[in-house]
């Protein structure tokens, strides 16, 4: 058995947005203190950290004294490099480690990776320039997202592209970029299911949500019984489990996927941390994922997965904020059944993340309906 990284220990975050800062609340509820690093400064973890660290990832002065200032490291953005992570090692572990880092920065690799461990994907190539474009859009049946390799989330970087669009211009705005085109997927629903592992190995992981977007962002996720059959449930624990096993993750690992109507399941993507269709379980679960990415990455017993009730998160984008001020936010306080979470943000810009709001209710479309009514009165 390894031994425990005890409360009273300071456990070290990449990144220094909501993830962080939700990571860094779980961890001081805990009694840990936390230092963020980031090339940022005043951000949502850092409100919430005991230390703010701020330098580029690659200056390694400022990362070897960070990393001798904290027990464990680990992440809440996957674009970090894994250089920075490599260096760090030196002192102490980073978790997950700069493998799972590696997978999950670049679609090609990450998709390369998935059919490799047995996965089904989208079908999916690289593309280097026009003809390599035109003639494997015509395989994928003349539709097709393409996406920027590296760096793309919450649908940057990327576009659908029929064979009948005007190719050469859109790959005019992708040739020096890393590129790959993935079948388009006629799917019928998005989930996502996040996954827990420890360093010996113990596995566990939530129930899959349900995931509505908008405008390519997530807008909505959704947990309670009844919204899977049990075989997707099962297949949809078993990807995670393989992507974890596979890639010796420690931590926490989100797996976005494509249900098809006949009841099949894709990878999309994988994400090695917290994700936004987790935050649910803040309120509605027995441990939630900050409280379980503490816990693995401490060497500590997992954190029940189970859900206390059903329950629906909206995503509350800086679009809902007016011009000047606040929204009302009286109208979701004074809602018993709604938890709201604001991430610190000063500046509120459309599309951007500025909180959440979850609703608990006896039944996942009871707690949908909530969800939208209450948010939709700010
Ligand atoms: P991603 O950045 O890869 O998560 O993509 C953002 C969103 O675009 C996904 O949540 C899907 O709604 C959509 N999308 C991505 N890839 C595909 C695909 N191959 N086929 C159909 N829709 C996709």
């Amino acid at each position: 058995m390894l031994k425990q990284i005890s409360p009273g220990a300071t456990l070290g975050v990449l990144g220094s947005g909501q993830l962080g800062r939700m990571f860094a609340i779980e961890a001081r509820r805990l009694g840990y203190g936390v230092h963020v690093f980031s090339p940022d400064e005043k951000t949502p973890t850092g409100a919430v950290a005991d230390r703010e660290w701020t330098a580029n990832y690659d200056n390694f002065d400022a990362i070897d004294e960070f990393a001798r200032s904290v027990d464990v490291v680990t992440l809440e953005f996957e674009n970090v490099p894994t250089a920075a992570l490599n260096q760090i090692e030196k002192f102490v572990p980073v978790r997950p480690g700069p493998q799972v880092l590696e997978a999950a920065q670049n679609r090609i690799k990450e998709k390369s990776l998935m059919r490799s461990f047995g996965l089904p994907t989208a079908p999916f190539a690289a593309i280097d320039s026009l003809e390599t474009l035109t003639s494997k859009l015509a395989e994928f049946g003349g539709k097709g997202i393409l996406k920027t390799a590296s760096w793309g989330y919450d649908g940057k970087g990327q576009q659908m592209v029929t064979s009948d669009a005007d190719l050469a211009t859109i790959w005019e705005q992708y040739a020096g970029n890393e590129t790959i085109l993935e079948g388009f997927i006629d799917f019928s629903r998005e989930l996502s299911i996040i996954g827990i592992r420890d360093a010996n190995g113990n596995f566990d992981c939530f129930d899959p949500f349900l995931n509505h977007h908008a405008n390519h962002i997530l807008d909505v996720s959704l947990a309670g019984p009844g919204l899977f059959r049990p075989k997707v449930i099962e297949r949809a624990k078993e990807i995670v489990r393989t992507v974890m096993d596979s890639l010796d993750v420690v931590g926490v690992l989100c797996v976005e996927l494509f249900e098809t109507s006949g009841d099949d399941l894709l990878v999309n993507e994988i994400a090695p941390r917290p994700h936004n269709s987790g935050h649910l379980t803040i309120d509605a679960s027995y441990c939630c994922q900050f409280a379980q990415q503490v816990r693995s990455i401490c060497n500590l017993p997992l954190g029940s997965t189970e859900l206390r009730q059903p329950a629906a998160m909206a995503n509350l984008l800086g679009d809902l904020w007016p011009k000047a001020g606040q929204p009302d936010w009286a109208a979701v306080l004074s809602c018993p059944e709604v938890h709201l979470h604001l991430y610190g943000k000063s500046e509120a810009k459309p599309g951007r993340k500025m909180g959440h709001l979850t609703a608990l209710s006896n039944d996942v479309s009871s707690s949908e309906e909530i969800a939208r009514r209450v948010r939709s009165l700010l």
